[in-house]
């Protein structure tokens, strides 16, 4: 499926365009550097599955990747541990709450449901085949920087902002630990965990990330294989669908019709699978801790553009 490049331009600054005004919202404030960040930043981005890469606004500042680098260590995981192994250990289901819920995990038995909430991405962190922290980490930050096409960074600032707040992550290792459901030292997979979500990305990045998954797990800007077997593309995308927004994941698939996963740094990312992908960055957060100007923008870019996975008969033609 081929769309017009001018029709993608037109789109992305369209949108950037119609949002910039918005003042919805509130920057995450749980941990103290991103409640520090401009909140009139934006950004908007699109880069095709072909390597065709659009802007507007701010698409270009780095901003704490957060949440969004579950989906990347996800697929490590599953790599190493394998598709059914990872499902087993993980879970792939929709938790119905927020993604620091203690109470998901006890009522879980202690265990993880998804491994795009907290508890889960640590599981995952854990599973990921390393001797030790050092390693895990190099592992992760790797995989970012090829996803990204070039290489991102550990920001301290961000890291040592979160790492001295991350009391309520580490309660969560330990439960999981208690339940057997960690596969590694817990402080040491909450560390990892941590780090991880302390990286910077461009909007431009987030979208080269996202149409590394688009494209099957090749790069299309460097043409490199980043996910090394394809079949771990499906279901990644399956769980951005389940639970990439968190509680507001039901509503997105219901709106918009793409896969997506947000951060609390005000990244959003949208995927249409074998076509592109679409990220925006914002800081100010819904309730639910989904950028309000980047749910906007990357939802009318995919209407703009009509592209929705379940919309089975435009594909067709
Ligand atoms: N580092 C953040 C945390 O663990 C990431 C959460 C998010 O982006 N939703 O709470």
């Amino acid at each position: 499926m081929k769309i017009d490049k001018a029709a993608i331009q037109e789109a992305v600054s369209t949108a950037h365009r119609d949002h910039s005004g918005d003042d919805g919202g509130k920057n995450a404030s749980y941990i103290p550097y991103l409640a520090s960040v401009d909140p009139s930043l934006f950004g908007v981005a699109v880069v095709t599955a072909d390597g065709d890469v659009f802007e507007a606004g701010d698409a270009r500042f780095e901003f704490a990747l957060e949440s969004i680098s579950k989906i990347f260590s996800m697929a490590l995981a599953m790599e190493d541990a394998g598709l059914n192994d990872f499902h087993d250990k993980v879970g792939a289901d929709p938790t119905g709450d927020p993604f620091n819920s203690v109470v998901s995990v006890v009522l879980h038995g202690d265990s993880p449901v998804s491994p795009l909430v907290n508890a889960g991405a640590m599981a995952t962190v854990s599973l990921i085949r390393a001797d030790g922290a050092e390693q895990r980490w190099d592992k992760i930050l790797a995989a970012q920087g090829a996803f990204a096409g070039r290489r991102n960074a550990l920001s301290d600032v961000v890291n040592d902002s979160e790492q001295s707040t991350n009391f309520h992550n580490r309660a969560i290792a330990w439960l999981l630990y208690s339940g057997g459901t960690m596969y590694s030292d817990p402080m040491e997979a909450c560390d990892v965990y941590t780090r991880q979500c302390s990286t910077l990305v461009t909007t431009v990045d987030l979208a080269t990330m996202g149409a590394t998954i688009a494209a099957r797990g090749i790069n299309p800007l460097t043409r490199e294989r980043v996910i090394s077997n394809p079949a771990l593309v499906p279901p990644m995308l399956a769980e951005m669908t389940m639970e990439g927004l968190y509680t507001a994941s039901g509503d997105w698939a219901y709106r918009v019709g793409l896969p997506g996963k947000s951060g609390v740094g005000g990244g959003m990312l949208a995927v249409m699978p074998g076509v592109l992908a679409i990220a925006a960055f914002s800081p100010p957060l819904d309730p639910v801790g989904n950028s309000v100007r980047g749910r906007k923008a990357v939802a009318q870019i995919a209407e703009a553009l009509n592209l929705n996975l379940y919309n089975a008969r435009d594909y067709s033609e």
